[in-house]
């Protein structure tokens, strides 16, 4: 098998996808054991650094303001309570930290210097750093690697087709111009979808095909399951079938042999057995912690006891000649104007959504007086 992301085409990757389920396990396992220790897993510790009010209209996200969720807001975290969390995690086997912003975009400025701090913190912990905070310029993308940011993540979701049916106030091109700026400044890339969203098998390898339009392949690939909010667009959603968790991930490992493939949301819809057919079929990263930003996930204990079961350790963090951290050199770049899209057409079960948001706000007002 080789890493060939170049010549795939939509038909042959849907042959992947649709061939017996027991021969897709068994060739994903293949290709997995070719390029990566199959007993190791990454794990990931995902703190949400700025939860909620988000201006977008992602239609499964319950952090987006215009939807009534009911999460907890909060304001950008203190540097000592990140570095703190972080500290917990890496003593329970965390090498990675993820942290996620509900932005719609990085803005220069005390917030952005605040994030910037959290970053060499945490590199100076010996630990993986990750960002996930909304569309970034190559300018902003350079200083977070001379920080010390190893990935960037910004998932495009699902194919551009569906994309437009999920959500209104951003475009596919955004997404894939940050990948773009992101790749220039010399971070590594992390970028997936989410499947359980309505859309078809076709949107699913759609996405792969967007990831594959991508200058290089991204070293990171999170597959999500959707995880129905109440108050979202997608609340009425049925929770995606674990054998289709299970086909996306074995595709993405043989879609992308070389690249990390991270188990993400929606863990704790599946049980034991069906999180361990997805190790077998190319999984090689979790996110730890009992919440994903605002959705659930095991705890890490429940994890450590599942790796125990399963005969699987937690993989240790990249690292150099010199037994540190690889610290990625990025070349410095001038500040750019941020030009992203609004393309601001309709979908209207977020239209739906939202007015059923501004109406349980009114009614909560209305008894607080
Ligand atoms: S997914 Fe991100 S950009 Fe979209 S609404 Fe949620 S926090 Fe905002």
């Amino acid at each position: 098998m080789t890493d060939n992301t170049t010549t795939w085409t939509k038909e042959a990757i849907l042959d992947v996808y649709n061939q017996p389920l027991m021969e897709l396990i068994f060739k994903a396992a293949q290709v997995h054991r070719e390029y990566h220790d199959p007993l190791k897993i990454q794990v990931s510790k995902l703190i949400s650094i700025k939860t909620g009010g988000c201006p977008e209209d992602c239609g499964y996200c319950p952090q987006a303001a215009r939807y009534h969720t009911g999460i907890e807001k909060n304001d950008l975290m203190p540097v000592e309570e990140v570095l703190s969390t972080a500290k917990a995690a890496k003593e329970n086997g965390s090498s990675r930290v993820c942290m996620g912003a509900a932005w719609r975009n990085v803005q220069d400025g005390e917030d952005f210097e605040q994030v910037l701090k959290m970053v060499s913190g945490l590199r100076d912990l010996e630990m993986e750093v990750c960002c996930t905070l909304g569309m970034v310029t190559e300018s902003q993308a350079t200083r977070l690697a001379e920080a010390g940011l190893h990935y960037y993540n910004h998932n495009i979701d699902t194919s551009e087709e569906y994309y437009k049916d999920i959500i209104s106030t951003r475009g596919f091109n955004d997404r894939i111009k940050t990948l773009e700026n992101v790749r220039k400044s010399a971070l590594k890339v992390c970028s997936g979808g989410i499947i359980g969203m309505g859309e078809s098998v076709d949107d699913r390898i759609g996405m792969l095909m967007g990831l594959l339009k991508l200058s290089n392949p991204p070293e990171s690939i999170p597959i999500n399951a959707l995880v129905p909010v109440e108050g979202t667009p997608l609340e009425e959603q049925e929770i995606v079938p674990v054998w289709d968790v299970v086909r996306m991930i074995a595709t993405t490992r043989i879609v992308f042999p070389k690249s990390t493939v991270r188990l993400s949301a929606g863990r704790t819809q599946m049980t034991k057995e069906g999180q361990a057919l997805c190790f077998m079929a190319g999984a090689s990263s979790i996110f730890a912690g009992d919440k994903l930003l605002t959705t659930p996930n095991p705890g890490e204990n429940e994890d450590m006891q599942m790796f125990n079961l399963l005969g699987l350790t937690p993989s240790e963090k990249e690292k150099d000649n010199t037994g540190k951290v690889k610290i990625r050199k990025a070349a410095s770049t001038q500040k750019e104007d941020a030009k992203w899209s609004r393309p601001g057409h309709t979908i209207e079960r977020n239209v739906a959504a939202t007015e059923k948001g501004k109406a349980i706000r009114r009614e909560l007002k209305e008894e607080a007086k």
